[in-house]
Protein backbone atom coordinates (compact mmCIF):
# COMPACT_ATOMS: atom_id res chain seq x y z
CA UNK A 1 0.00 0.00 0.00
CA UNK A 2 1.06 3.43 -0.87
CA UNK A 3 1.02 7.01 0.87
CA UNK A 4 -2.23 7.37 0.38
CA UNK A 5 -4.37 10.39 1.81
CA UNK A 6 -6.45 8.32 4.36
CA UNK A 7 -5.87 11.20 7.13
CA UNK A 8 -3.84 8.70 8.81
CA UNK A 9 -0.71 10.39 9.92
CA UNK A 10 3.56 8.81 9.49
CA UNK A 11 6.86 8.52 10.96
CA UNK A 12 9.85 7.45 10.77
CA UNK A 13 11.83 4.52 11.83
CA UNK A 14 15.32 3.75 11.34
CA UNK A 15 16.42 -0.08 10.65
CA UNK A 16 18.93 -1.98 9.40
CA UNK A 17 17.75 -4.61 6.35
CA UNK A 18 20.03 -6.78 4.58
CA UNK A 19 23.09 -4.90 6.62
CA UNK A 20 21.98 -1.85 4.59
CA UNK A 21 20.28 1.63 7.05
CA UNK A 22 16.53 2.11 5.84
CA UNK A 23 14.41 4.89 6.25
CA UNK A 24 11.15 3.56 6.96
CA UNK A 25 7.50 5.84 6.48
CA UNK A 26 5.11 3.65 8.53
CA UNK A 27 1.81 5.08 9.47
CA UNK A 28 0.79 5.90 13.26
CA UNK A 29 -1.63 3.79 14.71
CA UNK A 30 -4.29 6.29 16.77
CA UNK A 31 -6.08 5.26 20.10
CA UNK A 32 -9.11 6.47 18.26
CA UNK A 33 -9.17 4.15 15.54
CA UNK A 34 -11.03 0.54 16.11
CA UNK A 35 -9.18 -2.42 16.88
CA UNK A 36 -9.26 -3.57 13.43
CA UNK A 37 -7.14 -0.72 12.43
CA UNK A 38 -4.97 -1.07 15.11
CA UNK A 39 -3.74 -4.23 14.88
CA UNK A 40 -3.73 -3.85 10.73
CA UNK A 41 -1.05 -1.33 10.97
CA UNK A 42 0.46 -2.20 14.69
CA UNK A 43 1.37 -5.58 11.84
CA UNK A 44 2.38 -3.59 9.27
CA UNK A 45 4.75 -1.82 11.39
CA UNK A 46 5.99 -5.12 12.74
CA UNK A 47 6.39 -6.82 9.37
CA UNK A 48 8.73 -3.57 8.18
CA UNK A 49 10.36 -3.41 11.26
CA UNK A 50 11.18 -7.19 11.50
CA UNK A 51 10.53 -8.71 8.58
CA UNK A 52 7.67 -10.86 9.10
CA UNK A 53 3.95 -10.92 10.22
CA UNK A 54 2.61 -12.89 12.41
CA UNK A 55 0.06 -14.29 9.29
CA UNK A 56 3.17 -15.91 7.72
CA UNK A 57 3.77 -12.93 5.49
CA UNK A 58 7.95 -12.56 4.66
CA UNK A 59 9.25 -8.48 3.76
CA UNK A 60 10.63 -8.89 0.28
CA UNK A 61 13.49 -6.77 -0.86
CA UNK A 62 14.30 -5.91 -4.12
CA UNK A 63 17.51 -7.48 -5.47
CA UNK A 64 20.59 -5.46 -6.18
CA UNK A 65 19.29 -4.93 -9.89
CA UNK A 66 16.63 -3.64 -9.07
CA UNK A 67 18.21 -1.27 -6.22
CA UNK A 68 20.37 -0.65 -8.48
CA UNK A 69 17.84 0.26 -11.51
CA UNK A 70 15.81 2.31 -8.56
CA UNK A 71 18.14 4.17 -8.13
CA UNK A 72 19.63 5.15 -11.16
CA UNK A 73 15.99 6.34 -12.18
CA UNK A 74 16.16 8.20 -9.05
CA UNK A 75 13.51 6.36 -7.45
CA UNK A 76 13.16 4.79 -3.67
CA UNK A 77 13.63 1.01 -3.66
CA UNK A 78 10.35 -0.17 -1.81
CA UNK A 79 9.93 -3.16 -0.18
CA UNK A 80 7.01 -5.60 -0.51
CA UNK A 81 4.90 -7.74 2.36
CA UNK A 82 2.40 -9.86 0.95
CA UNK A 83 0.44 -10.49 3.75
CA UNK A 84 -2.30 -13.57 3.88
CA UNK A 85 -6.02 -12.17 2.96
CA UNK A 86 -7.40 -12.62 6.41
CA UNK A 87 -4.11 -10.91 8.06
CA UNK A 88 -5.60 -6.97 9.04
CA UNK A 89 -2.58 -5.68 7.30
CA UNK A 90 -3.42 -6.97 3.56
CA UNK A 91 -4.20 -4.57 1.19
CA UNK A 92 -7.49 -4.56 0.66
CA UNK A 93 -8.92 -5.03 4.00
CA UNK A 94 -6.74 -2.23 5.55
CA UNK A 95 -7.87 -0.29 2.95
CA UNK A 96 -11.51 -0.83 3.24
CA UNK A 97 -11.02 -0.22 6.76
CA UNK A 98 -9.24 3.19 6.66
CA UNK A 99 -12.19 4.60 4.29
CA UNK A 100 -14.87 2.96 7.00
CA UNK A 101 -12.72 5.17 9.20
CA UNK A 102 -11.37 8.20 7.51
CA UNK A 103 -15.12 9.24 6.20
ZN1 LIG B 1 0.10 -10.09 7.84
Amino acid sequence: MTAEPTGHRWDTTEAVIDGARALLVLPVIRESDPVEVREGIARRRLAAVTGTCPCGAVRRMPNRAQRRADRQAGRVSRAVVEHADQCPAADDTLRRLLSEVDR
